[in-house]
């Protein structure tokens, strides 16, 4: 008999590595996969293209029970902001996730847990749910990192926890699962005390063999980086986690 299994996510965060005939495939591959009859409905995966994906990736999707994610969103509804992208036209084309304060965006654009605090708002205004990172800071203790969360987590009622230490981000070193485990229990206790309907998953280094470990504890999902760059790896990966549904 199979055994009862809770919902698995499964985010792709294509960065700025994708393009072209790639995109194509990986967004080609994803919806034939993820809409196949024997592709377990507990397993909820979405893609997160550039934002000049975006519309041709929810017009591949559109039959098929995959997700569509944007990698950021402008902190302002509108304005005049060159260069920005509103959360209106993310909206606008269909889309359901925002990833919010990633370890790259903090590093590179200075995001900051304020500014990610105000994007989250946004998204829960029109009911886009914000993905919203944390844990990248190694040197922040868990009540600090208990504090950020709360910070980034006003005004907000659903959201996604990813917890993305920044010693495993495309290192191909994953802290230990009892640590993964520790932080994301942690995480979850934190939002049923502020009453936040959410999900608490773990981004860094997820690939094809190591995503069942992850699946086996109560992660409630994965955040992957490099591992859904190209169609073969990404496939690969959700057949695992497929196989690993089916027993
Ligand atoms: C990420 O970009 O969020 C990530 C986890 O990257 P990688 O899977 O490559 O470590």
């Amino acid at each position: 008999m199979q055994k009862e299994h809770k919902k698995f996510y499964i985010l792709g965060n294509w960065k700025m590595q994708v393009r072209g005939t790639t995109a194509q495939e990986l967004l080609v591959k994803t919806a034939t996969l993820v809409a196949s009859e024997n592709f377990s409905p507990h397993l909820h995966v979405s893609v997160f293209p550039p934002f000049t994906y975006l519309d041709r990736a929810r017009y591949v999707l559109a039959e098929s029970p995959a997700y569509l994610g944007a990698q950021n969103v402008s902190s302002e509804m509108s304005g005049a902001l060159t260069g920005q992208i509103s959360i209106l036209d993310l909206q606008d084309l269909g889309v359901f996730y925002a990833l919010l304060g990633h370890a790259e965006v903090r590093a590179l654009l200075h995001e900051t847990d304020a500014g990610v605090a105000k994007k989250a708002a946004l998204c829960s205004d029109v009911g886009i749910v914000p993905v919203v990172c944390f844990g990248a800071d190694v040197t922040k203790t868990p009540a600090q990192h208990a504090e950020c969360i709360l910070k980034m987590s006003e005004g907000v009622r659903k959201m996604i926890l990813a917890y993305e230490p920044i010693g495993a981000i495309g290192t191909g070193v994953t802290p230990s699962l009892e640590h993964v485990v520790d932080v994301v229990e942690g995480a979850h206790e934190l939002l049923d005390r502020y009453k936040i309907a959410g999900e608490v998953v773990y981004g860094g280094s997820v690939n094809a063999e190591n995503i069942e470990s992850f699946m086996s504890t109560s992660v409630d999902g994965v955040l992957v980086g490099g591992s859904s760059h190209t169609a073969k790896v990404w496939t690969d990966l959700m057949m695992r986690a497929n196989k690993f549904m089916q027993r």
